[in-house]
């Protein structure tokens, strides 16, 4: 995925697990930005009827599907998780499908400003493609709370979720922009219109 292949700027929008990166997401969209989320490509990526579920089910078996033969996602993370050589075979299976329909998303990008909404950008030293990477940062414990209630974590599995991930002052070394989510939503939502309003208005289209 290119930046130059869409006809808008595109930035990155990244952040650990639960650190807000899609409630962030969802205030650009509404800003006026055309966000492209790499979690729902995911997810549209192994639907059910195509190519790229029939490829997981070969690669790991129906076991990792529920009762109607759609992708039980729980399960295959569980699977992987502790393992990777499967996650890599996994990530064969996903990435390209993934770059593909989100290279096509951004050509077909409308608006100010396209947003690429994935957890992994530094990780994958994809930061290079964008204009530039918004990093959505939060308190160490807050965002296990958060982890925890949204996805009925216990202590353990969630700290886990959290150590997998890049240490914090690592990404924050990297990004062009940070957003502190740690308050409330009223706060974030005015640290992001003085971003919309700041440096994003030089970098995007007039409306
Ligand atoms: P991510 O997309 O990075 O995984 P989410 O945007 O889903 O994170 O946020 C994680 C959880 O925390 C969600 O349940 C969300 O509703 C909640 N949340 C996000 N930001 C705030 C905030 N500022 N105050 C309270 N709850 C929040």
């Amino acid at each position: 995925m290119a930046p130059s292949d869409s006809p808008v700027p595109v930035i990155g929008l990244t952040g650990g697990i639960a650190s807000g990166k899609s409630t962030v997401g969802g205030m650009l969209a509404q800003l006026g930005a055309a966000v492209v989320d790499a979690d729902q490509l995911a997810r549209e990526v192994v639907a059910l009827g195509t190519p790229g579920l029939q490829e997981v089910v070969a690669a790991f078996g129906k076991e990792v599907l529920d009762g109607e033969g759609r992708l039980d996602r729980g399960r295959l993370a569980g699977r992987v998780f502790a393992d990777p050589e499967e996650r890599r075979r996994l990530e064969q299976i996903l990435h390209p499908r993934i770059a593909e329909l989100a290279r096509d998303r951004l050509a077909a990008a409308r608006g100010q400003l396209a947003v690429y909404q994935a957890p992994l950008i530094f990780e994958t030293g994809r930061e290079g493609e964008f204009q530039g990477v918004l990093l959505v940062d939060c308190d160490p414990e807050l965002q296990l709370a958060r982890l925890r209630a949204r996805d009925r974590l216990g202590e353990a599995g969630a700290r886990a979720r959290l150590a997998a991930q890049l240490p914090a002052a690592e990404r924050r070394r990297r990004a062009t922009w940070i957003v502190d989510n740690s308050g409330s939503l009223e706060d974030t939502r005015a640290q992001l219109h003085r971003l919309w309003e700041g440096d994003l208005a030089a970098l995007r289209r007039s409306p």
